[in-house]
């Protein structure tokens, strides 16, 4: 390992969303393709927010992708713990630090005069031009604030801005960014109510002590980022801040606004990687691998949302990925989800499965149904069908005539082919092909071919009728095939059953 190392430090506040994830796979590619580490690190210091559940679902979410982790809280490593709530003591100590170098000071304001303040002055922040008039380490004595101390008085810590200074931020996707700190307000970094910091302490302390060379994250903390610069300041770790990174959002796939729980409901699609039952409310999400989409397939579609190969090339695994990544390809403006290429490239990956592996997939359904067949066989039914489906779900309603006969015709069909003569005709193909030797697809289609031929029959019209008597229906894949695999036997009996029936 060199000392590239890049985090991904989601907040267990609910299940993660799929920008998450591609947040983590685009860390994750960054990482491994310059033999750096790739770290889980759990960022909870918002106790209000904290809801049971959403770490394991995390770690299960990327054991599922199969996108592994180096160190973090669910793997140890040398720079633990990796869970904020754990690393209570770190962080108060560089609050101190800051507190006694004068870069930060106690507030004791109450709610009630935070509102005044906004109520008073409707443009105002909390910062230099305001700080003198509120009710903190700045403006009352220091026994004051001693006493107050001591009674338990609840305190927050802010970063205390100087106004009137540039900061650079330089981000690997968007360039040198410039912010004058006067925008910026001093903001919170430690609570005494909980005893934690809060998220931008915390992140920068951990970034800093576990060595991050890299931060990747979501475009929403761009607006962090300046301050983030000025708390290395603070701290004396500008010299090794990280490179910073902020990715484009994950945009509605009419592009207008950030993708929603709502909008995957809506359209029909996941934005979770895994189904969730929120504890509260009972309410269930759905998830990408409930749905049947392929972690691989996951991980190829997130790759290009918001990154392109430059080439014509679409489908990568996981180790091309890392090949073939750069930040620098990361484009600038937001990437729009677009569910139908969603399921292409579940498609893709169906296509790549071998028989026996799409078999796997519809056992299950099977076994439901109780209905037990021979493994080989069921491989090739699985062949014949896997490039008519996106999903696992959808194989039964390719392959269920295989392992059923029709119990009734499509009227549709019957009215456009049915003709007095095809009793007739289905009663002498079911003849013709008892004798066919072996019973196979090729030798079967040459027979029934010949039959039609010599008796000038239209072509078009038995086939459709034959395929009503196998199938039920208009559709399936070539019926030569699903005759040898129903088998001789009960083809027999579907075609005598339907020349029967059929009105
Ligand atoms: N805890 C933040 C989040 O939930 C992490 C942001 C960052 O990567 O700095 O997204």
């Amino acid at each position: 390992m060199n000392n590239i190392r890049v985090r991904f430090a989601p907040s267990p506040t609910g299940p993660l969303h799929i920008g998450g994830v591609r947040t983590a796979l685009y860390n994750y590619l960054f990482a491994k393709k310059q033999g750096g580490s790739f770290i889980l690190r759990i960022e909870d210091t918002d106790s209000n927010r904290f809801v049971p559940g959403a770490e394991e679902y995390i770690i299960e979410a990327f054991k599922w992708l199969g996108l592994e982790f180096d160190e973090g809280v669910h793997k140890g490593g040398p720079y633990g713990p990796y869970k904020q709530s754990e690393r209570k003591e770190i962080y108060k100590r560089y609050v101190d630090e800051l507190l006694s170098k004068d870069l930060a000071y106690i507030a004791f304001d109450t709610p009630e005069e935070l509102e005044k303040m906004r109520t008073e002055h409707p443009n105002a922040q909390y910062d230099a031009s305001m700080r003198m008039q509120m009710c903190n380490s700045l403006t009352i004595s220091k026994d004051e604030v001693e006493m107050r101390l001591q009674t338990g008085e609840p305190f927050v810590v802010r970063i205390k801005i100087e106004p009137e200074q540039e900061i650079h931020v330089k981000d690997l996707i968007r360039g040198d960014i410039k912010v004058n700190s006067s925008l910026l307000d001093d903001k919170v970094l430690y609570k005494s109510a909980d005893q934690l910091p809060t998220y931008h302490l915390a992140n920068i302390v951990d970034d800093h002590l576990m060595k991050i060379s890299h931060v990747i994250r979501g475009e929403e903390w761009l607006p962090s980022a300046p301050l983030h610069v000025l708390l290395y300041r603070a701290l004396g770790w500008e010299e090794t801040m990280p490179q910073f990174a902020h990715l484009p959002l994950l945009l509605r796939p009419d592009g207008n606004g950030k993708l929603s729980k709502r909008d995957g409901d809506r359209l029909g699609f996941p934005v979770f990687p895994l189904e969730w039952t929120d504890p509260k409310s009972g309410e269930k999400s759905t998830g990408y691998r409930e749905m049947g989409y392929f972690p691989d397939a996951v991980v190829n579609l997130l790759a290009f949302l918001g990154w392109n190969p430059g080439t014509e090339q679409e489908l990568f695994s996981l180790e091309e990925l890392v090949q073939t990544f750069s930040i620098e390809r990361v484009s600038k403006s937001g990437a729009k989800f677009d569910l139908e290429k969603a399921k292409w490239y579940n498609h893709q990956y169906m296509l790549k499965k071998s028989p026996s592996e799409v078999a796997e997939l519809l056992m299950p359904i099977l076994k439901e149904k109780h209905i037990s067949i021979d493994s080989t066989k069921l491989s090739q039914i699985c062949d014949l069908v896997k490039d008519r489906v996106n999903f696992p779900s959808e194989l039964w309603d390719q392959t269920f005539f295989f392992f059923q006969a029709p119990t009734s015709y499509d009227e549709k069909v019957v009215k456009k082919r049915w003709s007095a003569e095809m009793p007739n005709v289905l009663k002498t193909v079911a003849s013709r092909i008892q004798n066919v030797q072996p019973f196979d697809a090729e030798k079967l289609e040459v027979e029934i071919k010949n039959y039609i031929e010599t008796e000038q029959l239209n072509m078009g019209q038995v086939m459709n009728c034959l395929r009503l008597a196998m199938v039920g229906t208009a559709m399936g894949p070539h019926l030569h095939d699903i005759i040898e695999l129903v088998g001789k036997e009960e083809s027999v009996r579907r075609i005598l059953k339907a020349a029967e029936e059929i009105k």
